[in-house]
């Protein structure tokens, strides 16, 4: 038999198979190159929104004091963060609308702690040392904080049961057992936290 003849019949019965595998090749393959190509251009992108933070942030240091204490009144931080005139900053301190910005100012000008508030501008310091805040029972009434040896006056104000059933091995027999799940809820007469405690018997 003639070889070509040979190839011709296998061809005939592959002829099914290489459509659908030349399709599935082209559409893999434009698959990859779209995911490598999004990869790319993401890349890209992230690459040039670093740049223009570090081109606005070379822009704001060449900024004098003055302009930079302008854009920190309408909410800018990181121009505020680069303000060093202090006679800027008093006017932040005490001109800028927006509060965090003028604690920010204060910030940098050195707060004046009264026990755990600041007397300028009102900033308060949860994390102040223990004997900086004003104790009542279980919270500093200045600032809010709980008193690291707190005692609580609890008052039970909710008291929730849910009951569930299982079916366990005991004794050699299958028996049915019901637990009960009770949940109280408490609040601190003085300070409203609340704290829950779960407790379930069978
Ligand atoms: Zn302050
Ligand atoms: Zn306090
Ligand atoms: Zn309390």
């Amino acid at each position: 038999m003639d070889i070509w003849l040979a190839i011709f019949i296998v061809g005939i019965f592959l002829s099914p198979f290489i459509l659908p595998l030349m399709l599935w090749i082209v559409v893999t393959t434009v698959n990859f190159m779209k995911d490598a190509i999004s990869d790319v251009i993401y890349n890209i992108k992230g690459r040039l929104d670093n740049q223009r933070c570090m081109r606005r942030q070379r822009r704001l240091e060449r900024l004098s004091d003055a302009e930079k204490a302008c854009l920190a009144m309408q909410g800018d931080r990181s121009a505020l963060e680069l303000i060093t005139n202090r006679d800027e900053l008093e006017q932040i301190l005490q001109k800028a609308e927006d509060e965090y910005i003028r604690q920010m100012a204060c910030g940098k000008l050195g707060h004046q702690w009264n026990g755990c508030v600041c007397k300028t501008c009102g900033v308060k310091n949860i994390f102040a040392a223990r004997d900086m805040h004003q104790w009542d029972y279980c919270v500093c009434k200045i600032c809010g904080v709980e008193a690291p040896d707190a005692i609580h006056d609890w008052e039970l104000i909710n008291q929730e049961s849910t009951e569930s059933e299982s079916d366990e091995w005991y004794g050699g027999h299958m028996v049915r057992m019901t637990s009960v799940t009770e949940i109280k809820t408490y609040r601190c007469r003085h300070c409203g936290r609340e704290y829950q405690d779960s407790q379930s018997y069978t």
